[in-house]
Formats: C-alpha cells, structure tokens, sequence
C-alpha cells in the first residue's frame, strides 16, 4: 500500500491513507493519483523571482535549506463505463529518486495497470514519460493506446537532435526516443482542438516544450488538466508572464500561460496541476497583476 512521505518537509507526496482525491467532472469518475516528487533548485522555478518571492516558495512547497523546490506530480485516472485514462506516467525508476511510485499508487486505488485503456501524454519530459517501459522492458500498460502530441512527437523524434537540441536536453531526447518508440506502432497523434474522447479536448499550451497540450474535460464550468503551463502554485500565478527555467520556447510559454490563466480565472473553471500540493486542484483568482492559486 502507498506510504506517506517521510521526507523533512513533512508534505506528503499523497494521503498517508492511501484515501486519494476523487470527484466527479462531466460523466467521468476522476481520482488524483501521484508519482512521488521531483526537486527542482529554486533558480530554475523563479529565475527572475525576489529574494522574499524564492523565500515563501521554498517555505511553503519546498526544502529551504536546500533551496530545492518539491514539486509534486499529480496524476489523474478518469474513468467513465469501461474506460480507465491515465494522463501522464510518471518517471518509473528512471530519473529522481523521490519519483516513480504511480504503479504503487495505482494499485493503491485498485486499478491493475492492465486496465488501463488510454494513456495521454502532456509532454515528453522525464517526470511525465519515462515510467513507460517496467523493469523488464515491456510496456507497463500493455493494453492501453497511447495519445501523443504530434508536434510534441515530432520535436522529440528528430533523428538530428544531437545537432538540433542543446546538449541539456539530449538525455530527454534519448529517453523520449525510446519511449516513443515503444508505442509507436499503437499511437494516436492528437492536435489542439482534436478529442481524446468525447469529453477530453486537447488544447495547445505550447512552449514548456514544443508540443505540450492540456486537457479540457467537458461538465459544469470546465476543468483543464494544465500539465506543466503553470508549475508553480506561487509565482507561475503570481507572475504569469516571468520566465520557468525549464521551458523550451519562453516566449511561447509565457503567452499561453497567461492566456490559459486568464481564461480560468474569467471562466472560473478548475485547474488540475501535475507540480502543485496535492491534489493539484484549484483556481486562479486575479490578484494585483496576476492571479493567487486557491486550491479546491
Ligand atoms: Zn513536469
């Protein structure tokens, strides 16, 4: 059974319970599972952020001492007669050691990864992608099929990528390539506006990477399952138009977070984040010239 972190910070990863988020959204049944967590230094969350900023980020969701941010990764199963769809994976064993416990969770919330009908993917990066294949090397949900950004597919199968990616991001490109590959003969490429199923809308969040898209699940005033368009709880809403450390396209991604953001807050509609305390779920309220994250 799932176990509560017992890290210094004292926030769980997820219920030490194993009692995960669950509601209702349309006609789906949706449950907000976890991978663990990832650190991020606080250089790359805020690179332009204040000292008092970098301060109240690292006290409220990260390790000070350290000056790492944790961000969690919350996962969504929807579930709607018999279809289970997981929206992203995870790391599996194969980037940071705090991650890689969705399997676990899983099997927690009694789901059998060969339930799973359909995995969406945000985005190729190794937080989102790399839980792909299991230790043995086949798929860990073999039955399920597989949707994929197609920009996002292209830019991470670039057989030239070596010349065409900075050398930060060739271990991303490598681990992409193979899990891509993977499941290239069982892959629906998907494009903004497209559905998943009926009920799940792909929108273009573009610029955290090249291809990223988030989700729009149909009922009530809407949720957008976001990825990784916000990834801080504090200064992503706070700041929408100040730099990520991590996005490919800055300028790309500065635009679509603050159009995403503004249409939430205008719209009131719920957003799921992959990094934010679990459960991830929440609105984005105006403030001052941005907006406050108010979880719920
Ligand atoms: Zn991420």
């Amino acid at each position: 059974m799932a176990q509560g972190d017992t890290r210094p910070d004292r926030r769980p990863d997820w219920p030490a319970t194993g009692a995960f988020h669950g509601f209702r959204q349309g006609d789906f049944d949706i449950t907000v599972l976890s991978d663990g967590h990832i650190t991020v230094p606080i250089g790359i969350v805020a690179p332009d952020g204040t000292p008092a900023d970098r301060a109240e980020v690292l006290a409220a969701t990260g390790d000070p001492a350290a000056g790492l941010v944790h961000y969690k990764t919350n996962i969504p199963v929807l579930r709607r007669g018999g279809e289970v769809i997981l929206v992203d994976i995870g790391s599996g064993a194969k980037y940071q050691p705090s991650d890689g416990r969705l399997e676990q969770t899983l099997r927690a919330a009694g789901i059998v990864p060969e339930a799973v009908t359909r995995v969406v993917l945000t985005h190729g990066h190794p937080d989102h992608l790399w839980a792909m294949l299991a230790e043995d090397g086949r798929l860990r949900y073999p039955n399920a099929t597989y949707h994929v950004g197609a920009t996002e597919w292209d830019f991470w199968m670039d057989p030239d990528y070596r010349t065409a990616m900075p050398d930060v991001l060739h271990p991303f490109a490598e681990g992409a390539q193979r899990d891509f590959g993977a499941i290239r003969d069982r892959v629906v490429m998907l494009r903004p506006g497209d559905d998943v199923v009926t009920g799940i809308r792909v929108l273009d969040t573009a610029g955290h990477t090249p291809g990223h898209i988030s989700l729009e699940v149909a009922g009530g005033d809407g949720l957008i399952i976001a990825g990784d368009v916000a990834t801080s709880e504090i200064v992503s809403f706070r700041y929408p138009e100040a730099r990520f450390g991590y996005d490919t396209l800055p300028d790309v991604a500065i635009r679509n977070r603050a159009r995403l953001l503004a249409r939430a807050a205008a719209d009131r509609t719920r957003l799921l984040g992959y990094h934010w305390t679990y459960p991830g779920l929440g609105f984005a309220e105006p403030q001052g010239s941005g907006y406050r994250y108010v979880p719920g």
